[in-house]
């Protein structure tokens, strides 16, 4: 098989493919240098080069397979447009670059047409990932997964025995699963940085002392890659001051889109993916530093406010551990939910306890949370809202307390923590008998005759309000 593309995902995704016994790898990349860079650095590798879409083509026994690993967009389109030129029916085009789920759809249906298969692949886990084993979340057609779903499992993370890939669904299933895979990951790191910024400001620990806080986090339920980097970040001090190589790097969190996407898709399909638009909107405010200096001089309570009400600095921190799984349920259970209706949006029969499964190993977000994910959708494959699985209502029914007191210190102290409390309000808003929307249909019966619908009677009704007149 082949590889298109030789940065750094590509190249090795190359190398991990060509490390299984029996794979001889082509490669090919737009400029010839990152191509004679790999073949210097990795003879080992054996790749076979190629330095035009013909030879790469030439090079591959067919039915021929090639991984597309270029910059999402339009390189996306152009290697497509050559490989659909220099490829036959029956060969397989997979992109495995970071492209938008509807991307994908239109792709996939425009080289369908060619007789060539298409499937479009989220890969996740960074360079890592791509050497070591990635978590891959593939589309297409059921016909190329019977070819690619050897060869994917083969270079996939090991998750407790099992390759984390699965068939996710037809044509842009798998890009989109990806995109909330890192729209989920985009909330994940707003709430460890939020717990990070609580428990410095409410206790007065330095970076090094919250790393070992995180370290013993990541011994529990909140296991996760991101909570062992995050003791790792912290813990880390700058060569350059000594201080804290936290405290010197610009407080602007950068965003590559894919956080964006999801929020958007999810005002599309009309689910509250309020987590993850936080976390979206809090690295937005975090970049616009010449706001920031307009209103620093904004009343509000001076930034050691929440020190002084923090009497037992262990308890404290627990109940921050505590606020923060709570949130990240939230979070997941927004993100399973957005795939959810995005299947039934699309048609696509996506197994959520797989896609769990997953993203177990070799991704972003793995943790061992996810398996009680997977629990709960084994249990109840229909289930209408992840929270609702009789674990993490137990989970949530342990931490509210704590939530609710977190959430509440962090307002009165005066402390953004924009991801801990949009969960709680969506939680509460969900677990709510009755909400205000009353009242707001009334408001759209009032100015627009919009209608609403009755507790006691089917139909719609309008009322000829004082305004009508
Ligand atoms: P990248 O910086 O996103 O892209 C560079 C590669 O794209 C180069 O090989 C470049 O070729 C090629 N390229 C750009 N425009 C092209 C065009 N018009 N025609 C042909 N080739 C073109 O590389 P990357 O970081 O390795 O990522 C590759 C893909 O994986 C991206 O879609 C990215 O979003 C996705 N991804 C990245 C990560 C990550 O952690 N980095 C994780 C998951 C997925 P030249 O050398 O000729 O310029």
């Amino acid at each position: 098989m082949g590889v298109v593309g030789l940065a750094v995902m590509g190249s090795n995704l190359a190398r991990n493919l060509a490390s299984r016994e029996g794979n001889t790898v082509a490669v090919f990349n737009r400029s010839r240098e990152k191509t004679d860079h790999l073949l210097q650095a990795h003879p080992e590798a054996g790749f076979v080069a190629a330095f035009s879409y013909e030879e790469f083509a030439a090079a591959l026994t067919t039915p021929r397979t090639a991984i597309i690993m270029v910059k999402a967009g339009r390189g996306t389109d152009a290697v497509i447009d050559e490989l659909v030129r220099v490829f036959e029916p029956g060969d397989i085009i997979v992109d495995g670059g970071n492209a938008l789920f509807s991307d994908t759809i239109r792709r996939e249906k425009a080289v369908r047409e060619t007789g060539i298969n298409f499937v479009g692949m989220g890969v996740s886990g960074g360079e890592e990932g791509a050497l070591l084993g990635p978590s891959l979340m593939p589309g297409g057609s059921d016909e190329s997964w019977v070819t690619l779903g050897p060869i994917l499992r083969s270079i996939a993370a090991i998750a407790e025995g099992e390759p984390c890939v699965t068939h996710v669904g037809r044509d842009g299933a798998g890009h989109f699963v990806k995109m909330i895979h890192n729209g989920i990951e985009y909330a994940d790191m707003q709430l460890i940085a939020e717990a990070y910024d609580l428990i410095r400001r409410g206790t007065g620990k330095s970076p090094a002392e919250i790393a070992d806080v995180f370290a013993e986090w990541n011994r529990g339920e909140l296991e996760s890659y991101l909570i062992e980097i995050t003791a790792e970040v912290l813990r880390q001090s700058d060569a350059a001051t000594g201080r804290p190589l936290v405290d010197v790097i610009v407080d602007q969190a950068g965003a590559k889109g894919t956080g964006a996407w999801t929020v958007q898709t999810a005002l599309d399909l009309g689910v509250p993916v309020s987590g993850i638009a936080e976390a979206v909107f809090a690295r937005s405010l975090s970049s616009h530093p010449e706001q920031r200096a307009a209103a620093a001089g904004l009343p509000g309570p001076a930034e050691d406010a929440v020190g002084t009400s923090v009497t037992d600095p262990d308890a404290f921190i627990e109940q921050v551990r505590l606020a923060l799984y709570a949130s990240k349920i939230v979070a997941y259970s927004q993100g399973f939910d957005a795939i959810r209706a995005g299947a039934a949006q699309y048609g696509w029969q996506i197994d959520l306890g797989a896609v769990s499964r997953i993203w177990r190993g070799g991704c972003i977000i793995r943790a061992q949370f996810l398996n009680r994910i997977a629990d709960a959708y084994a249990d109840a494959a229909d289930l209408s809202v992840l929270l609702s699985a009789p674990y993490f209502v137990e989970a949530l029914g342990r931490a509210q307390d704590s939530w609710r007191s977190i959430v509440a210190t962090a307002a009165t102290a005066g402390i953004p923590a924009p991801a801990f409390s949009s969960s709680l309000a969506y939680y509460d808003g969900l677990r709510a008998p009755r909400l205000p929307a009353a009242l707001i249909q009334g408001q759209r019966d009032f100015f627009g005759a919009h209608t609403y619908r009755r507790i006691d009677q089917d139909g719609t009704f309008h009322t000829l309000w004082s305004g009508d007149r």
